[in-house]
């Protein structure tokens, strides 16, 4: 299985610039030797899911609500971001359990809608700054994964430590490791021999510059990237250095 090079935009991108970033996605995306997701906001998806189409560049959306249609004014649900084009969706980013007060249930019900919509979910999980201080940071991600994991679970967990998301600041090699093989053990605990199979994602701050140092680690299943997924060449450039076997170095060293 390749790696995974997944670019968030956030709450960035109006029609002209996210077309204008695609396109050089779409450019540049040939012959990669990892997959390459980008997942816009709602409003460009469509658009962007239109631009990419027959690329080997996959949209995504950045958040569903657990049903699938209804009074809720303002949501969007994983049918509808099928419809528009999407086939993934990010659930339970930080900004969405620390902003909205979203629990691991309610993560658990999303992706299980997504699942139902014939969505590839994105499972994010991390510690605060304080968590890891406090020496809790993996039975907090553990909790966290075995709590946000439905069972039969066909996507992809994101190991975003919440005090690396656009600070600059990323885990060491040592805890990124030890991280990803704490969450590898939780995902055999939770979903049994299925959890081996899982990508595991590492996101925070990732940059060019360390990609290749990171993509390499044992464990490491390919990296979530928000604000250098903005830029089409930093993008590029992270993906250019995913190029081994996302599973390859599971088994990480204790
Ligand atoms: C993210 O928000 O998922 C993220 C990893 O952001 P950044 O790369 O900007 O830290």
């Amino acid at each position: 299985m390749r790696q995974l090079i997944a670019g968030n935009w956030k709450m960035n991108g109006l029609q002209a610039e996210a077309a204008a970033l695609a396109a050089v996605l779409r450019d540049g995306a040939d012959g990669l030797a990892c997959d390459l997701l980008v997942c816009p906001p709602a409003t460009v998806l469509a658009a962007v899911a239109a631009a990419l189409h027959g690329s080997p560049v996959v949209v995504g959306g950045q958040d569903c609500h657990p049903e699938p249609a209804g009074a809720r004014t303002g949501d969007v649900s994983a049918p509808m971001l099928r419809d528009a084009g999407a086939a993934w969706v990010i659930v339970g980013h930080s900004e969405r359990r620390l902003g909205y007060g979203e629990s691991n249930g309610l993560v658990r019900q999303k992706a299980q809608a997504a699942i139902a919509a014939g969505l590839t979910p994105i499972v994010c999980v991390g510690e605060t700054e304080q968590q890891r201080l406090s020496g809790n940071a993996e039975p907090v991600v553990a909790a966290q994964v075995d709590g946000s994991v439905p069972p039969g679970f066909p996507g992809v967990v994101a190991y975003e430590p919440v005090w690396a998301i656009g600070t600059g600041r990323s885990a060491s090699e040592d805890d990124v490791v030890a991280m990803h093989r704490c969450i590898r053990e939780q995902l055999v605990a939770t979903l049994g021999e299925g959890g081996a199979g899982v990508r595991i994602l590492y996101g925070g701050s990732v940059k060019p510059a360390g990609a290749a140092a990171l993509l390499a680690l044992p464990g490491v299943g390919g990296a979530l990237v928000g604000g250098a997924s903005l830029v089409a060449a930093d993008f590029l450039a992270i993906a250019r250095a995913a190029a081994r076997d996302a599973l390859s170095n599971r088994a990480a060293p204790g």
